[in-house]
């Protein structure tokens, strides 16, 4: 095939195969890039597939690797930059400070009982101690479990109750735009809700909201650190293959999974992509603006950066309002220019909120700094990525990943070797993946370009990726190695495309598939089919059950301008455009059978379209939970336009 051909024979892909044809000796070169109490004595140990076991023998600490490892060359520069434009407040922590608050973290932990392979979880807003309870845990090789804070009782106390953790810590509250959301009646009501109960809950008082304190339970993290100001604890070394952490995976319906993280395979692995994929020096400002409860956040505001020696920004905040709680939709370029941010992290939905802004905010500040921008989570559509490139006029790096990687699986490793990007494409396979196209029918790999297909990763999985799903070794070899018959391979459920030159296209989840009346199709291919129609700002697509063809799709429209489509015979109009696009571009066979228009489309507050409960709503069912719904409204929309009403 003339693409693999093209690809072998310039650098990166030399590089991408001799991580997979000579695994260990790339990983041991790898394992350099941080340090090590014990050097490992075995790259990798996959004697028992999938379960790979990766630099064993070897004994280090992420937060060592985070903190302690930087000290010596550059104690008093900037490590963690927390910035709320919710309170107004701006701190920056130096290495040697963010030292002190973790130990006095660690040291409150110790204090309460906590030790080697205990959970914690921690329940937080997006503030400093939510960073130094994660570090304080890696620091006495305790086991974090981040619950985003946007979680309400339910979801929380399912979490509690998988984790089994002996302190919760948490805090009063967080705000959002403006709007406190008390955070302890949501935990309290969560541990009434929940079988297992902690031995403690450790708090912080940010006085936003009231805080009655369970005795004998609650402890205030103020009282604590008073009484470990300068309580050393050091480092324990542990077990690369030691867990490191748990991370739910959102939305996925009954019981949570935990996806279980290693500690040396992921200290590389992170280290590795900070070096080939983000580019980041020491002594740099990193500034990501996820939420330390996803996994972006864990990699790539937490460990990643502080890996590097970078400065990392922690935002509370929206995107579109300043430090005095007034509008402000350059707040974020603001802090570009001010710290000196070289490389930044989002997700297209920011983007998409940004755009809808005056560009002139983007104008007002200086920006020289920034080297790239990479954008994760969610299909990066081509004018978004052209817009944000136009404005800002540096790559714009899309990179396509999942919780239970821990880093990316597509991008662009311009680390390695300078190559352009292609828009709607997250790029080639990094490193460490083998990345295979798979027929779903069959279970053959598919070679050839343009062919659609299962996207899988041939095991072992590279280091950082999760090592099995929290205390269900089974559900790990069911749900993500056994999806495609007759192989063991690892299933990222998404279905994806490789192009002539060896670049991928993700076509959405396989999960979200429409069958209609015997044909297969992606949403994602109507939804971008859809979305080239010069009025539509956003689409969503979802296959609703049919009598006749099994399932036909509906499409979710938000117009880019709404204003002329008042009267209803505009919206047909508008509709009918639609359906001929679809015609047009992919056939009649995936138009959708109506299309709706919407004010907003249901995301949860990660952005992440809920497609199940827009489908669920579609189809007369319960949505089910909806605790990560950022804006009921959209869904009453939805309800009220099936049944006639608008
Ligand atoms: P999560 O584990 O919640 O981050 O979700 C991972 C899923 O998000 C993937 O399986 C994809 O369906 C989707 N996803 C993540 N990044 C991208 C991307 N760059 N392009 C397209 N889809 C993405």
């Amino acid at each position: 095939m003339s693409s693999t051909r093209s690809q072998a024979s310039s650098s990166y892909a030399a590089f991408h195969q001799r991580s997979i044809t000579q695994r260990d000796a790339f990983w041991a070169e790898q394992a350099g890039l941080i340090d090590w109490q014990t050097p490992p004595r075995q790259i990798c140990d996959y004697s028992k597939p999938p379960f790979a076991k990766w630099f064993v023998g070897g004994t280090t600490n992420l937060c060592h690797n985070a903190v302690d490892r930087h000290l010596k060359d550059r104690a008093q520069q900037p490590a963690l930059i927390a910035v709320s434009t919710e309170t107004g407040r701006e701190q920056v922590y130096t290495f040697a400070d963010l030292h002190l608050e973790v130990q006095r973290m660690a040291a409150a932990l110790l204090s309460l009982g906590v030790t080697q392979g205990d959970r914690v979880l921690i329940y937080m807003p997006m503030i400093p101690e939510a960073v130094f309870a994660m570090l304080a845990c890696a620091r006495i090789g305790a086991i974090h479990s981040v619950v985003f804070g946007g979680f309400a009782s339910g979801s929380l106390a399912t979490r509690i109750d998988d984790a089994e953790p002996k302190v919760i810590v948490s805090a009063d509250a967080g705000s959002r735009g403006g709007k406190v959301t008390a955070y302890k009646p949501l935990l309290d009501e969560a541990l009434r809700q929940s079988r297992h109960q902690p031995a403690s809950v450790l708090l912080v008082d940010r006085q936003l909201a009231p805080m009655p304190l369970v005795p004998g339970r609650d402890q205030l993290w103020s009282a604590l650190r008073e009484q470990h100001l300068y309580t050393p604890v050091p480092v324990v070394w542990v077990d690369a293959t030691h867990t490191s952490y748990t991370l739910y995976t959102s939305g996925t319906t009954g019981k949570p999974k935990g996806v279980q993280r290693d500690t040396g395979g992921y200290a590389v692995a992170l280290a590795a992509s900070m070096k080939y994929i983000y580019e980041g020096q020491a002594g740099e400002t990193y500034f990501s603006t996820s939420d330390i409860g996803w996994v972006v956040g864990h990699s790539y505001i937490v460990y990643g950066p502080l890996i590097a020696g970078m400065a990392t920004i922690l935002y509370e905040g929206l995107p579109i309002r300043g430090m005095d709680g007034q509008p402000d939709p350059g707040i974020w370029w603001r802090l570009v220019e001010k710290y000196k941010v070289t490389r930044m992290f989002s997700a297209p939905t920011a983007v998409r909120v940004l755009k809808k802004q005056d560009p002139v905010y983007l104008k007002r500040h200086d920006l020289s700094s920034l080297k790239a921008l990479y954008l994760a989570g969610e299909p990066l559509d081509e004018p978004t990525a052209q817009w944000i490139s136009d404005a800002l006029h540096v790559p714009i790096i899309d990179n396509y990943w999942q919780t239970e990687t821990g880093w990316p699986i597509l991008s662009i490793a311009n680390g390695v070797e300078k190559t352009p990007g292609k828009f709607g494409s997250p790029g080639v396979p990094m490193y460490g993946y083998d990345v295979k196209l798979i027929s779903e029918s069959t279970g053959e790999e598919l070679t050839g370009p343009d062919q659609k297909g299962v996207l899988a990763i041939e095991g072992p999985l590279p280091p950082g990726c999760m090592q099995t799903v929290w205390r269900d070794d089974a559900r790990f070899v069911n749900t993500y190695w056994k999806s495609i018959p007759g192989r063991l391979i690892y299933s990222t459920f998404d279905w994806g495309v490789r192009d002539q030159d060896g670049y991928f296209f993700i076509l959405g989840r396989t999960d979200d598939v429409i069958n209609v009346a015997g044909h297969r199709l992606g949403t994602r291919e109507i939804e971008e089919c859809i979305a080239s129609h010069t009025n539509v700002a956003e689409v969503a697509v979802v296959g609703v059950a049919d009598a006749l063809k099994g399932q036909v799709a509906l499409a979710f429209v938000v117009a880019r301008d709404a204003s002329g489509l008042g009267e209803a015979q505009a919206r047909l109009r508008f509709e009918g455009e639609l359906m001929q696009v679809v015609d047009r571009q992919l056939g009649a066979v995936a138009r959708p059978s109506r299309v709706l228009l919407v004010q907003l489309l249901p995301k949860t507050r990660s952005g992440k379209l809920l497609r199940r409960a827009l489908q669920a709503v579609a189809e007369g069912r319960d949505p089910g939970d909806l605790t990560t719904l950022d804006d009921p409204g959209a869904l009453q929309q939805v309800r009220e336009l099936l049944a006639g009403k608008s």
